[in-house]
């Protein structure tokens, strides 16, 4: 391999770039791929081979088969496309045995790209049409045809592979230059010492380190470029999970108030007058929290039910719990319509129990408090000075409620017991990192993290896999239904009459109609964003529209971000009143503020405008305002989305199933994961390559489990002076390592 190993100047994979590349080299790296040292350079790796030892002859290629040729174009032609927007480029190349036809469909210029005379390696799968055999968008990789420049004699030594690394290139530096700077950092690296122990790897029958490393970008065959895959693969879900071991130790370290007391009695007095009976699921979970609640050391659960599954209940028992313990609770909601339904739901559901000093109220009655970046300076100081304990007289704050208002410093708690964080996936890491500053005393509060997007279990593990996890799996008795339809506006004009007439006959049943749109429409986003949008259903024009004349005889309400927040309230409060109350709303036309946890159990019936806008976690989120009740609900998509696009796939899915994890795995696909350590959002370079958290779960599982192996007789990683540097050097870069912060 042509190792210099006794060489001085042999690199190490921390060494910068530039002594082995060459100064302007480093820089385009720099620059285009944020690649600094020798590890970055060799972490990026090949997205794919061209299997150069396997090459087919154009005359002899079959229909169906996947296959690599070389060979030297012919002509190029762009021909606009009738039905849609772009063109058909046809590229005709020959290799002296036979011609193929490679078709792209794109902009005009991309035929521009090939010169006749021209040559390259190309790879697809073979169809015919028209007789002519062809392939699809094959990948391609252009030969540098000049005499002697850079690109030339890169590629002269990188050509002779047989299999020939595709690597994600930039116009600045080609394919050939990089695979070139990769070998030579290859060639002049020094020993290398494999981080992962023999006890892991040998059994796991894993390559070594060094060959890996080789391998993934000159396997000598594509078996062995797969078994380098692999190995490297394992070593970032291992990383994964030893920095995520060694938070969770961290965590146990940091201490907590137990809140196991029973002074006050108020959890058992509030289940003896609970209209709900929990579920076997509520149970277990209330167990698990109650459990760690009455630890010396925070509690970090992450508690998720899919929407409907009742998490505020299990919440406000919570802190309950912690009440009684003598602390305070803090429930952080997103948005302030949820604040303050939150507020009104936890009120109701403690009837005399939440009316502390007032007259009606019980003996060991709890404090609410709603705090909300709306209100005014007077308000707020009072509700301050509640929440800092109170002057004689005044009732105490025991839950405050609140969005992100809760956490300034401004906001000083007697004494703060626990802080739930409802629907997680609205609130950023910086935001949990906030709620976890340690008190005056130097304890820090419990936290319950809850989230109605399901987690799938690759995703608890490696995003989540600081926290314990509580899953609600089960949803309360008597859940009707909730079916899904989608409507495409123009094919089908006859659904969508019949769509506004269901809606009307659900109202005249008495129950709710919610219309969201995915913009306001107002005019005050204007500018450019708003224009290129002006297509799209807004909650001015359909409220218009619905008043005048699709359903003129009903009472509408509008609800969006842009409102005063007074409004706001009295919307969702007359939208909340049975409907034969005389201010009542009927039908609520939205944008997606009421995505999460509203809570109106007589709405029946959805319309989505411009569905396809949304992404399936989040329509699954605003199809769970349905079906809340005791009746049978509908959820009706409309889309102007074309019948064959991804976009009317991805609804179709949405439509054919109601199991949120299944939809959670599938948008999970649809996005990368970008990183989950949370680390390096800017500027650092992201720690997963190879491994796909939806796809991987055999190998985050296993990573885990080898994990434990180490850690349990090692924590401290004395004995792995590699692994230790590579955690240390990671959870320095972390950008937002709560633990570190306040
Ligand atoms: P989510 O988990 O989406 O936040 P909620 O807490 O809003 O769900 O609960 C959904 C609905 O189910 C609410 O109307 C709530 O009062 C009701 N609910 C909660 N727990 C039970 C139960 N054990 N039995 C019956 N209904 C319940
Ligand atoms: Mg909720």
């Amino acid at each position: 391999m042509g190792r210099l190993r006794e060489n001085p100047d042999a690199v190490n994979l921390d060494d910068a770039l530039g002594a082995v590349v060459g100064g302007k080299t480093a820089k385009v790296l720099m620059e285009s791929f944020g690649i600094h040292t020798v590890r970055d350079l060799l972490s990026h790796y090949p997205r794919r081979y061209l299997n150069r030892g396997e090459m087919s002859d154009l005359g002899s290629l079959v229909a169906g088969e996947h296959v690599t040729v070389f060979a030297e174009v012919v002509s190029a032609s762009a021909v606009p496309m009738r039905q849609r927007k772009g063109h058909r480029i046809e590229v005709v190349v020959t290799d002296g045995t036979g011609f193929l036809s490679l078709v792209f469909f794109g902009p005009k210029w991309i035929a521009d790209q090939f010169k006749s005379g021209a040559r390259g390696l190309f790879d697809g799968t073979v169809s015919v049409f028209n007789r002519t055999r062809q392939l699809t968008h094959p990948t391609r990789l252009m030969l540098a045809e000049g005499v002697d420049d850079a690109d030339s004699q890169a590629q002269a030594k990188i050509f002779k592979y047989r299999m020939v690394p595709i690597y994600p290139a930039t116009a600045r530096i080609s394919v050939w230059r990089i695979a070139q700077s990769v070998g030579l950092a290859l060639d002049a690296l020094s020993e290398v010492d494999d981080p992962l122990p023999e006890n892991i790897r040998v059994p796991r029958d894993l390559m070594d380190y060094e060959q890996a490393l080789d391998w993934i970008h000159r396997p000598p065959s594509e078996a062995d470029a797969l078994r380098a895959r692999q190995r490297l693969k394992f070593d970032e879900a291992f990383i994964l999970q030893l920095v995520l071991a060694q938070r969770r130790a961290q965590w146990r370290s940091l201490t907590a108030t137990p809140r196991a007391g029973t002074t006050r009695g108020v959890l058992t007095d509030f289940d003896a007058v609970s209209p709900f009976a929990l579920t076997a699921a509520q149970e277990r979970v209330g167990s698990e929290i109650s459990a760690d609640l009455a630890a010396a050391h925070p509690m970090h659960r992450l508690l998720q039910g899919d929407v409907g599954s009742g998490k505020t209940l299990v919440a406000l028992r919570a802190m309950l719990a912690v009440i009684e313990g003598g602390g305070q609770a803090a429930l952080i909601a997103p948005t302030e319509v949820l604040a303050q339904q939150h507020a009104a739901t936890l009120t109701a559901l403690l009837g005399s129990l939440g009316r502390a000093g007032m007259l009606d109220g019980s003996h060991n009655a709890v404090g609410i408090e709603l705090l909300t970046g709306s209100m005014s300076a007077a308000q707020r100081r009072d509700v301050l000075e509640r929440i800092r304990g109170g002057s004689a007289g005044t009732a105490p704050a025991d839950i405050v409620i609140g969005t992100h208002a809760l956490l300034e410093p401004t906001v000083v708690f007697r004494e703060l017991g626990l802080v739930v964080v409802d629907e997680q996936h609205r609130f950023g890491v910086e935001q949990r990192a906030a709620l976890n500053r340690p008190l005056a005393d130097g304890t820090r509060p419990h936290l319950l993290v809850m989230t109605a997007t399901p987690i799938p279990r690759t995703v608890a593990m490696t995003s989540f896999g600081d926290l314990s996890v509580s899953v609600i799996d089960e949803l309360p008795h008597g859940r009707q239904p909730i079916s899904t339809h989608v409507i495409a506006e123009s094919e089908q004009p006859r659904h969508v009459r019949r769509a506004w007439q269901r809606v009307h006959e659900e109202v005249t049943a008495g129950n709710k109609a919610y219309v969201v749109c995915p913009r306001i429409g107002d005019g005050i986003s204007a500018g450019a964003e708003e224009a290129a949008e002006s297509e799209l259903a807004s909650v001015v024009e359909m409220s218009g529209q619905i008043i005048d004349f699709l359903l003129p005889d009903l009472r509408i309400g509008v609800l969006h971000g842009r409102l005063p927040a007074d409004e706001k309230r009295d919307v969702m409060r007359r939208f909340a009143l049975d409907s034969t109350a005389t201010d009542a709303l009927d039908v609520l036309v939205s944008t997606t503020v009421i995505e999460v946890g509203v809570d109106v159990p007589a709405a029946t019936v959805m319309i989505i405008m411009d569905a396809d806008r949304f992404g399936v976690s989040q329509l699954h989120q605003l199809r769970g305002r349905v079906g809340r009740g005791s009746a049978p609900s509908l959820c009706l998509m409309f889309t102007k989305a074309p019948a064959d696009s991804p976009s009317r796939e991805r609804l179709s899915a949405v439509a054919a199933t109601t199991d949120g994890f299944e939809l959670a795995l599938l948008d999970l696909r649809n996005r990368r994961e970008g990183d989950v350590l949370g680390v390096s959002q800017s500027g650092h370079r992201s720690s997963l390559r190879l491994l796909e958290v939806a796809d991987d779960e055999d190998v985050i599982v296993d990573a885990r489990q080898a994990v434990d192996e180490v850690v349990h007789t090692d924590p401290d990683l004395t004995s792995h002076p590699i692994l230790r540097h590579i955690v240390d050097d990671l959870r320095r870069d972390e950008r937002a390592d709560f633990l570190h912060k306040g």
